[in-house]
């Protein structure tokens, strides 16, 4: 018989535990939301695959990727952030309350954030998927390099990733042959990296190629690359493969539920919202120009910050605004805008005269813009009469005496 999965509510649930999903916990811990983080491998995410990342500011000594992730980890444990290290299995994010589920527990959260990152792509080629990971074709330097000392190494790409992490190996492999899709001398690494690169004397290129196949009985033991020009067969007997080739983002889980582009990242709004009420989406997920340590953590306090945001307008919003006990009328406007703050003195009228019989909200979208699109407005100003906590008309065209005659 299957066991009944336990229950546990949040404010915020955060899905991935990379440098977006711990910089969004400690924006979320640090405003006392009940909040947990689900990550179904390393807490740190892709960071802990790199070596050295000498650009997150504040580090100058080039801290490996983990010492960074592992100080977020302390720093949301320390605001009462909680941590689960499992997969999240499915969600159910349409409804107000959000589903997310693993395979022994059920979270049900007032908020969603989406940190699920990215993963390598892979090349495609021919039984590629015979030698993936310790058969032969790496993804990551920093965990396999060592085992791959005085050992013929081929790296597939030619990006920032493919020619750092190349250079990284060199300290480690007698020979680190690259295979890269251009023209000779042409990258698509930074200009830095390229020069290092080219005057590595362990390193060396065979250019205008792309992986055809890979063979060896077991183990990976010769990449063969195709030249794009002439369609030649170039096999490299080599020890292992190391493809940095780009990422694919981790979204097949929201698949049908929520918004994605052709490539499946997710879009989000300033605010890291998607096309979800209550779901944020931060990093590599989603469809950003630069995805690094820098800009992760960057998303994370945005979605951090507006989960709280979010969670207490909605507060405001159903307890306040769309009260069922009298019948209300909602004013909303923008104080910096002269029309509407000018029928303020109206709206007092009709406060004074109705008394206790109705209840009146004024919100002012300069403060509040989350409030006023949640009534779903056309514009501002507007009257939005409500009964039964139901909204009855939208006025536009503001005039006291027509509002009168629908109160
Ligand atoms: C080789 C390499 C070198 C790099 N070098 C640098 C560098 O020098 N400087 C720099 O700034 N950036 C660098 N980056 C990029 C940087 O690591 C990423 O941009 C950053 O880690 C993105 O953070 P993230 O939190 O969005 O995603 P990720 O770090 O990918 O984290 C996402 C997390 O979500 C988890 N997850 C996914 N699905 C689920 C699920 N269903 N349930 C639970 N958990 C789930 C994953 O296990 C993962 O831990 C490098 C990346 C690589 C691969």
């Amino acid at each position: 018989m299957a066991r009944e999965k336990i229950v546990e509510q949040y404010d915020v649930v955060i899905i991935g535990g990379g440098p977006a999903g711990l910089s969004a916990a400690i924006y979320a811990g640090r405003a006392r939301l009940n909040t947990l983080l689900i990550e179904k491998a390393l807490i740190g995410g892709l960071a802990t695959y790199t070596n050295e990342i000498s650009n997150y500011p504040g580090f100058p000594n080039d801290p490996k990727g983990e010492e960074i992730t592992n100080l977020m980890k302390e720093q949301a444990k320390n605001l009462g952030v909680k941590f689960k290290l499992t997969a999240v299995s499915s969600v159910d994010l349409k409804g107000e309350e959000k589903i997310v589920e693993t395979f022994r527990n059920k979270y049900v959260a007032k908020t969603v954030i989406i940190a699920t990152g990215g993963r390598p792509r892979t090349t495609g080629a021919e039984a590629e998927e015979n030698y993936l990971f310790d058969k032969g074709i790496s993804f990551c330097a920093t965990c396999d390099a060592a085992a791959n000392t005085d050992k013929h190494v081929v790296v597939i790409g030619s990006g920032d990733a493919a020619i750092e992490e190349g250079m990284f190996l060199t300290k480690f492999a007698s020979k680190v042959t690259v295979s890269v899709m251009h023209d000779e001398g042409i990258m698509d690494c930074n200009e830095i990296a390229k020069q290092a690169a080219l005057a590595n004397p362990k390193m060396d290129f065979v250019w205008n190629t792309v992986a055809k196949r890979f063979e060896g009985d077991g183990h990976l033991d010769t990449v063969v690359l195709k030249n794009v020009k002439t369609d030649e067969e170039i096999p490299i007997k080599c020890d292992n493969c190391f493809e940095f080739i780009g990422y694919l983002p981790n979204s097949e889980l929201f698949e049908g539920q929520i918004e994605m582009t052709s490539r499946k990242y997710i879009p989000v709004n300033e605010k890291k919202e998607t096309n979800l009420d209550g779901v944020f989406a931060i990093g590599d997920v989603t469809d950003k120009w630069l995805k690094q340590v820098a800009t992760a953590v960057g998303d994370g306090a945005i979605a951090g910050t507006a989960v709280e945001r979010y969670i207490a307008e909605k507060e405001i919003f159903d307890t306040r605004i769309m009260q069922k006990e009298k019948p209300g009328l909602i004013y909303v406007y923008n104080a910096i805008d002269a029309e509407g703050r000018d029928f303020l003195a109206h709206i007092e009228s009709i406060e004074t005269q109705f008394d206790t019989k109705i209840v009146v909200n004024r919100i002012d979208t300069y403060k509040s813009n989350g409030l006023a699109m949640k009534l779903g407005l056309d514009k501002v100003p507007a009257v939005v009469l409500t009964k039964e906590g139901t909204i009855m008309h939208k006025l536009y065209e503001l005039n006291e005496e027509e509002i009168l005659k629908y109160l």
